[in-house]
């Protein structure tokens, strides 16, 4: 099957920049709880932009990769194409437990107390009727976080698509436990294929805490997009949304403000571009003005840029929450007396999506209208064959691009 690839990196040497498209093995599965799935669709992620870029922080991370080259990609959408024995056990129980099968169909797909009688009935039926995706941070299950339901934080998380094989080929594997299986008719392929990236602003929204509270979104990239469109269908007051252009390029701006019109329709109520004083200085009276003083109750920062940072100490209220998702590089001054302390600030670190509360709330979300409004706005705005992932990561690297989906 063909795979797009990169090479391990060796950490004294140059890393080549791009990607490879290469004919590798189709996986096969080696253990029982072992799921085989199709890929029918998967999304380019900015961390697989920083991979075909080359980017140090992901060079030190794909430096631990445990093959050789790497099929990258984590997010994705698919079908059941195989299931190891006791995966496929554990599939039949899900379909009774949440009663997405009726009882002749339980004893025409041979279901009875556990055991699985007709294995190609079964998977038939899961291949025709269900679509798939997958939690790709593989976590120990037994260390202090994974056994207290912080399984997003095991300092032992091993990545699909960075340090084992991923989603962007015709095949991945994934164990049963951390499958994601959703009706056919429950969510559009296009909306599977990258809820990886809608778990995340979905797990920063879950952890601000935005009901009924003025919210900054900080960035307007995809997840600042995602951040908005979460936290108006989770019941934020006023969303306010930064961005930041290069000012001396004419083309940035109307892109960032073609971004803030997608941020207006998807829920924000005032889009700055605070690459510009006057406009980041709106945006501080703006917010002075609508919170009469008080401030922003939640910060959600997605930009990973500190300037931002800046902005969040700036806008938010005293006992406010900072919940971080952007990555910054480098390191900033922070006053921890004068800027958190005294102000009783929380700011929470925010990394992957909570197993599986993320994806539960993100879900149910998604089918209550979400979905719709993004495909219906035009989220995704290219869908290409892997064979074109050249395009796909040029106009994701530009800028023109919000969602870019690769079809195997
Ligand atoms: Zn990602
Ligand atoms: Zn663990």
């Amino acid at each position: 099957m063909l795979a797009l690839t990169k090479p391990r990196p060796k950490p004294s040497h140059i890393w080549d920049k791009g990607l490879n498209l290469k004919e590798k093995k189709e996986p096969q599965i080696q253990k029982p709880d072992e799921v085989k799935i199709e890929v029918l669709a998967s999304g380019i992620c900015g961390t697989d932009l920083g991979i075909y870029n080359s980017k140090e922080s992901v060079k030190k991370e794909m430096a631990h990769a445990q093959i050789d080259p790497v099929t990258i990609g984590h997010e994705f959408g698919g079908k059941i194409n195989q299931a190891g024995d006791s995966a496929l056990e554990d599939l039949g129980r899900m379909l009774i437990e949440k009663h997405w099968i009726t009882e002749t169909e339980k004893r025409s797909l041979g279901l009875n107390n556990g055991k699985v009688t007709k294995k190609a009935n079964l998977l038939k039926f899961l291949s025709q009727n269900f679509l798939v995706s997958a939690e790709m941070h593989l976590t120990c299950q037994h260390c202090r976080q994974c056994i207290t339901g912080q399984k997003h934080a095991c300092p032992y998380t091993r990545i699909k698509g960075i340090h084992q094989d991923g989603a962007f080929a015709k095949y991945v594997i994934v164990p049963i436990s951390n499958l994601v299986l959703f009706r056919k008719d429950e969510l559009p392929i296009e909306i599977i294929a990258f809820m990886d990236a809608i778990g995340n602003a979905m797990h920063t929204v879950q952890e601000g805490g935005v009901l009924g509270n003025n919210v900054a979104v900080l960035g307007c990239g995809v997840q600042g997009l995602l951040a908005t469109a979460v936290a108006r269908v989770s019941g934020a007051s006023k969303i306010f949304v930064t961005g930041a252009s290069n000012p001396l390029v004419r083309e940035s701006q109307k892109r960032m403000n073609k971004k803030f019109l997608l941020a207006r329709k998807l829920g924000a109520d005032f889009c700055f571009d605070v690459s510009f004083k006057s406009d980041r200085l709106k945006f501080l009276e703006q917010v002075k003005k609508e919170t009469k003083g008080v401030g922003i109750d939640c910060v959600l920062e997605m930009s990973g840029n500190y300037q931002a940072y800046h902005d969040a100490f700036e806008v938010i209220r005293n006992g406010g929450k900072m919940a971080l998702l952007g990555l910054p590089a480098g390191e900033t001054k922070i006053d921890f007396s004068n800027q958190i302390i005294f102000r009783g600030i929380t700011i929470q670190g925010i990394i992957g999506r909570k197993v599986f509360s993320s994806w539960e709330t993100m879900t149910a979300l998604l089918k209550s209208g979400l979905a719709k409004k993004l495909l219906d706005l035009g989220f995704v705005t290219h869908q290409l064959d892997l064979k074109n992932y050249v395009k796909g990561f040029k106009a994701m690297q530009a800028g023109e691009a919000i969602k870019v989906l690769l079809r195997p």
